[in-house]
């Protein structure tokens, strides 16, 4: 799973992503580590890993993670190729969500490429480019679907309707993701064309520390314009979080977080939103060797949660031994579980739960 940043200059991007790779919150068996310097991978924090931890008392422990990419260099123009443009909307072509920051923060010191700060018409800029790479994308496909659909073919003259709804949506200014299209239709010939503007956005909101709570008015026009979109908005002190996520101590940490009225740090809370808005859930392994989260898709079958680990698992899938987490942290270990008749044994229709503890068998 892969999200990438992305926001005019001098939004607070680089800042994000250093407080990410910094967060030392995470676990202490698998930091952060940063492959590339603008792509590092992020623990998805998971306070159910430490209690399993304590029953099992494995070897190691592995947290589930997302890869984040620091897409820089997005500015107005970038569609037609200005600056460094096509690479980097290449870039978030290979993503599967996008983080939008916004400045929402006031801050004579630091400049604004407009010279202003209007989160909003930001968001737009942004927009517009992203829109612009989708509009080639469907303007070539239309061009592909004409003939068909001129000669009479059924399917060919529904997806060319589809086709020129979204051109329509997106010369009006609208992302993929806004544009109204039935479900199915979407799955059969919106989906398979992988618009920028399809993927799940999440807006974050880059405020001042005072704001870090309860937003500001900037926050309050990002909400509002962004409430027909399939989008979600975070408020975030990035700059305060990167300060905080830099102390080595976690008892000092949270005592700074305390002070500025916030729970948990800024990166937790981004990477569960993240989490939810892709629509994957957890499940678990749990073996004396390694205690480890794996990611699957909300809906997900047994055998396809078998073959996030490996895909050879998938194929030669036989059955699956799953225990709830509840029933784990209630009788203590596997032996007791199965003692209480509480591990059940499914097959390849099973959906998995989040929580899920399994052990799958299968035929090599
Ligand atoms: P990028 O170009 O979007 O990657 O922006 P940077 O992360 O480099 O940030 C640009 C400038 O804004 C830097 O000087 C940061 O220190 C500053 N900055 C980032 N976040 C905040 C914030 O929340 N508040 C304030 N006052 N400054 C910030």
């Amino acid at each position: 799973m892969k999200a990438g940043i992305v926001g005019l200059p001098n939004v607070g991007k680089s800042t994000l992503f250093n407080s990410l790779s910094n967060a030392k919150a995470q676990s202490a068996n698998f930091p952060f580590c940063t492959i590339e310097p603008n792509l590092g991978v992020v623990n998805v924090p998971d306070p159910r890993l430490q209690k399993l931890e304590e029953l099992v008392n494995p070897e190691r422990v592995l947290p589930a993670t997302v890869e984040i990419v620091d897409i820089a260099g997005l500015v107005k123009g970038a569609s037609k190729g200005e600056g460094l443009g096509n690479q980097f909307l290449g870039n978030i072509r290979e993503t599967d969500a996008i983080l939008h920051v916004l400045r929402c923060f006031d801050d004579d010191n630091v400049v604004h490429v407009d010279g202003k700060i209007n989160p909003l018409n930001d968001k737009e800029t942004i927009d517009i480019e992203l829109q612009l790479k989708d509009l080639e994308t469907v303007e070539k496909k239309i061009e592909k679907t004409k003939r068909a659909a001129k000669t009479g073919q059924k399917e060919a003259q529904k997806e060319y309707a589809i086709l020129e709804k979204l051109k329509e949506g997106l010369e009006a200014g609208k992302s993929v993701r806004a544009i109204d299209i039935d479900e199915d239709d979407r799955a059969e010939f919106v989906t398979p064309l992988q618009f920028i503007t399809d993927k799940p956005v999440l807006y974050i909101c880059n405020v001042d520390e005072n704001s870090a709570v309860n937003g500001n008015a900037y926050v309050e026009q990002i909400k509002e314009a962004v409430k027909d979109e399939n989008a979600e908005v975070l408020v975030l002190a990035v700059g305060i979080e990167a300060d905080i996520a830099e102390l080595e101590d976690f008892e000092e940490r949270q005592m700074f977080l305390e002070d500025i009225g916030l729970e948990e740090a800024g990166a937790s809370k981004l990477i569960r939103t993240a989490y939810r808005l892709l629509n994957q859930q957890t499940y678990f392994t749990a073996g004396v060797k390694e205690v480890r989260a794996w990611t699957v898709k909300v809906g997900a079958t047994a055998p396809e949660a078998a073959g996030v680990i490996h895909t050879d698992f998938q194929k030669g899938f036989i059955r699956a031994e799953v225990i709830a987490y509840e029933d784990f942290v209630k009788y203590g270990s596997e032996a007791k579980v199965k003692e209480a008749g509480k591990l059940s044994v499914e097959g390849k229709e099973y959906i998995v739960k989040d929580g899920d503890i399994m052990n799958f068998r299968f035929n090599v």
